[in-house]
């Protein structure tokens, strides 16, 4: 057991602390006050080879792994690009290069890898639907193969940044749910090419991560051709549960960071605010639950840094990787309310920013996996216990 860092990964934090940091809280807040694109932040990513730790070296990347990968999503939101500046590397990340690399074919690889290198690939996910969230089987969205091609149907909601996506990761169906003993059987994983499957998208307005926009997306006979199938058809199950996984990691390692930021707005406050002539943070009523948020957090990037590393063994990250993200999302919260209740009535105004932490830091309690989800599956998984939902057509194990 070692727990020092390397000289390498020490150097990664900085480096990219010190771009990020060039994006100060003011530059995130108009950018969520106008709900616009953070294109210069993009832009600096993409020109200082961010966008391309993922991407194997002959594609144009660094070739580096999820350690790394959690390493630069946390700095990054750990020093003010917030959910949305995280967020957009994680998707990046985990549903551009990560699942190419690992499921993609030569021809995929070879179209998408060094476009993500280069910053001129934005990635959007589509699993929800308006019939199917936690449980992904009840998918309806369906691709029908018609020489050399699918043809897709259906209805996704909540994919973020899909108005603007150059591809998207699709998951759908090619064998109807009725069709199929097991429903994990015949789902399929696209990478659909923006530029050549046209497919129509209708905002949908939120209060978490306004500078990304969500969407809701329709596919009304949307032509794919076949080389866009991600691995092999009807066995996608098994690709999403990875990408799954690698999410949970994206996103905890986004929440975590931006919580260590809110956290510090908070202790900052609480040294500088006088009431009844002495600092605010004097008082253990203020003090204690920074200091218990300060505990949850060490603890949440402890299980961040198990997951990554069981991930880039090659071993099943699902356990680790769900105590992550219900352990971040619980600390990220509770370090988005603390800040707001030691700003006192400041809190509410947008000029402090933490009020938008407040909206952003809430979504990692229902997304990506919503907590009750994971206590599902800890129950099931870790202690054993009988499962405390059936879904009668499946068969699988959630
Ligand atoms: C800002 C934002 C961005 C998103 N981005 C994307 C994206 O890019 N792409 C994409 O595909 N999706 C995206 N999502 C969707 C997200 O993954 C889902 O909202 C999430 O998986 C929950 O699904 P649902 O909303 O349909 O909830 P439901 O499945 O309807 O569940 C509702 C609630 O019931 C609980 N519940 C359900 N069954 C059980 C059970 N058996 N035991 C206990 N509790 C249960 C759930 O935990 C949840 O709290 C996004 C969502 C948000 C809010």
């Amino acid at each position: 057991m070692d727990f020092n860092e390397s000289d390498e990964h020490a150097l990664l934090r900085k480096e990219i602390a010190d771009l990020v940091r060039q994006f100060p809280r003011e530059y995130w807040r108009k950018k969520d006050v106008s709900e616009e694109f953070p294109q210069e932040y993009w832009d600096a990513l993409a020109s200082h080879g961010w966008l391309g730790l993922l991407v194997p070296e002959e594609y144009g990347g660094a070739g580096l792994n999820m350690y790394e990968a959690h390493l630069a999503i946390y700095e990054a939101s750990r020093n003010g690009a917030g959910v949305p500046g995280g967020d957009l590397l994680m998707r990046t990340y985990m549903f551009g290069s990560y699942p190419i690399r690992q499921f993609g074919s030569a021809y995929l690889k070879e179209k998408w890898l060094p476009r993500i290198a280069e910053g001129r690939a934005l990635f959007s996910i589509g699993h929800t639907e308006p019939v199917a969230g936690v449980n992904t089987f009840d998918i309806e969205t369906y691709a029908e193969r018609r020489a050399g091609e699918y043809v897709i149907n259906g209805q996704k909601i909540w994919m973020t940044l899909a108005h603007r996506a150059d591809a998207i990761l699709l998951v759908a169906r090619t064998k109807r749910k009725e069709e199929v003993a097991n429903k994990s059987d015949g789902l399929t994983l696209f990478v659909i090419d923006t530029r050549e499957s046209k497919i129509r998208t209708a905002k949908l307005p939120a209060s978490v991560m306004r500078p990304l926009g969500e969407n809701v997306v329709y596919f009304e006979d949307v032509r794919v051709p076949e080389e866009n199938v991600l691995g092999e058809v009807d066995k996608g199950w098994r690709y999403l549960t990875s990408v799954f996984n690698a999410e949970r990691l994206g996103t905890a390692s986004v929440a975590a960071g931006a919580a260590e930021y809110v956290l510090d707005l908070a202790v900052e406050y609480a040294k500088t605010r006088s009431v009844f002539g002495r600092p605010i943070g004097s008082n253990q009523a203020v003090s204690f639950p920074l200091a218990e948020i300060k505990i949850y957090l060490e603890a949440a990037k402890l299980m961040l840094q198990k997951a990554a590393w069981r991930f880039d063994r090659g071993e099943d990250p699902s356990v680790e990787g769900n105590m992550a993200a219900y352990i971040a999302a619980e600390a990220a919260w509770r370090a988005a309310d603390q800040a707001v209740q030691t700003f006192g009535g400041l809190g509410f105004s947008v000029e402090m920013d933490v009020e938008r932490y407040y909206r952003d830091l809430r979504l990692f309690r229902t997304a990506p996996v919503p907590k009750e989800m994971v206590f599902n599956f800890i129950s099931r998984r870790v202690l054993g216990l009988p499962r405390t939902f059936r879904d009668s057509r499946a068969r699988i194990q959630l």
